[in-house]
């Protein structure tokens, strides 16, 4: 008997995840000895970025004690506590339960499947990180994005947020400090997601992992320090602010009145158990982290800094190409005026000039925008260049595709 093709499950066929697909097309090029700039991906360990050296330590020490085997399913009680300290630290009212994760991915995952049916929906913002929808088409919910306004400093559409609830809806996802676009959402903007959530009875899903990395002397605001009824259930984790995202390790913080969450919690904590525990050594840096030195962010922050204004001022330098400027965590995203296809844009320009970055299509966009996602982790002098390079590439490609086209 001849062998049949195995298929893959229906439920995959929807899943991208923009960021490491362009790399596909990234290592091709590299692959013919072009010098490549690689502004594509939001890991520091890559650039000149370095952890806490005392994280490292005790996550060594930990090994070497032996604490190798599985941790309890919501993690080691140290790391709870200073997770919880943290929640006060955060201004979350009215704690229900945390847990340790294989990163915020995992939390983001569980919270997901332990809440959301076929055929029910989540409000996800648009441009957002998008492993929301790549677990969103793994458990087939619908799709419905809500929209970032680029001419509001991309904060979530309140309009748009409340026509797109129905009967259907069950959360809604907030990305704050956001990737890809930078932004850090307003108190006034949260109170009315807030209300919406009360109106609706949603779960919100606040995506903090980029918490500590403002710029400017701006404050964040934790959506779940503004109520403590509304079901929030606040992702964190060592990935961004701590820079080891090799550790994997996240959590979730689930907030709000205790009632309406016992039976969503036991959900939650069923998913925990079933996959065990997370990583167990690396759960020792935890405690040292958040209630440990913090000289480091202040560090990382002058240095972000002055690569976001270079990233901002030499993008809105580039005809063509305008720039909101980002208020934390290390993206930008630039707008392509002229482009109508910013796949392609960004195919060409790593074929032509050897740098990668993201095309916006890959966070989801307003219909008939054209964006690019930049990680600005890199030295200055690898942006330079690269941003020299896409203002040569982009009047080109205007002049060969878009002006073109329009004759
Ligand atoms: N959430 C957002 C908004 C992110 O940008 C990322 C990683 O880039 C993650 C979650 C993943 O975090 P972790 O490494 O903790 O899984």
């Amino acid at each position: 008997m001849p062998l049949k093709e195995i298929k893959p499950a229906k439920r995959t066929e929807n899943i991208t995840y923009a960021v490491r697909d362009i790399v596909v097309v990234a290592n091709e090029v590299a692959r013919t000895g072009k010098q490549m700039l690689y502004l594509n991906i939001g890991d520091p360990n890559l650039f000149d970025w370095e952890p806490p050296k005392h994280l490292i330590e005790e996550t060594y020490k930990a090994m070497k004690k032996n604490y190798n085997g599985y941790a309890p399913s919501s993690g080691i009680k140290q790391a709870i506590e200073a997770i919880e300290k943290e929640a006060e630290k955060k201004g979350i009212k009215n704690v229900q339960d945390i847990f340790v994760t294989t990163g915020a991915s995992e939390a983001i995952d569980i919270c997901l499947t332990a809440l959301v049916n076929e055929g029910e929906n989540v409000l996800t913002p648009t441009p957002g990180y998008p492993l929301y929808t790549a677990i969103q088409s793994k458990l087939q919910t619908m799709e419905n994005p809500y929209y970032l306004d680029e001419n509001n400093g991309w904060q979530p559409n309140i309009d748009d947020i409340k026509n797109k609830i129905n009967e259907k809806t069950r959360a809604i996802i907030l990305i704050n400090p956001n990737n890809p676009t930078g932004a850090n959402s307003s108190p006034g903007t949260l109170k009315q997601i807030i209300e919406l959530a009360l109106e609706h009875n949603l779960v919100i899903f606040s995506d903090e992992i980029y918490d500590k990395l403002l710029m400017d002397g701006k404050k964040h605001t934790s959506i779940a320090s503004l109520n403590s009824d509304v079901p929030v259930i606040t992702f964190g984790g060592l990935s961004k602010n701590y820079m080891v995202p090799g550790f994997r390790i996240g959590w979730g913080i689930v907030s709000g009145d205790k009632t309406i969450l016992k039976n969503y919690i036991e959900a939650i904590n069923k998913l925990l158990r079933a996959r065990l525990s997370a990583n167990h050594p690396e759960q020792y840096a935890i405690a040292p982290a958040l209630l440990g030195d913090q000289s480091h962010l202040e560090i990382a922050m002058k240095k972000l800094t002055s690569r976001r204004n270079l990233t901002v001022e030499m993008m809105n330098a580039v005809p063509g190409i305008s720039c909101v400027e980002p208020e934390g965590a290390f993206y930008a995203f630039p707008s392509l005026h002229n482009v109508n296809n910013d796949a392609h844009w960004a195919t060409e320009l790593i074929k032509e000039k050897g740098v990668v970055i993201v095309p916006g299509s890959g966070f989801g966009q307003v219909p008939g925008t054209n964006h690019f996602r930049i990680v600005f982790l890199p030295p200055e002098e690898i942006l330079e260049k690269a941003y020299k390079a896409i203002a040569e590439f982009h009047e080109r490609y205007v002049e060969k595709f878009v002006n073109a086209e329009i004759r």
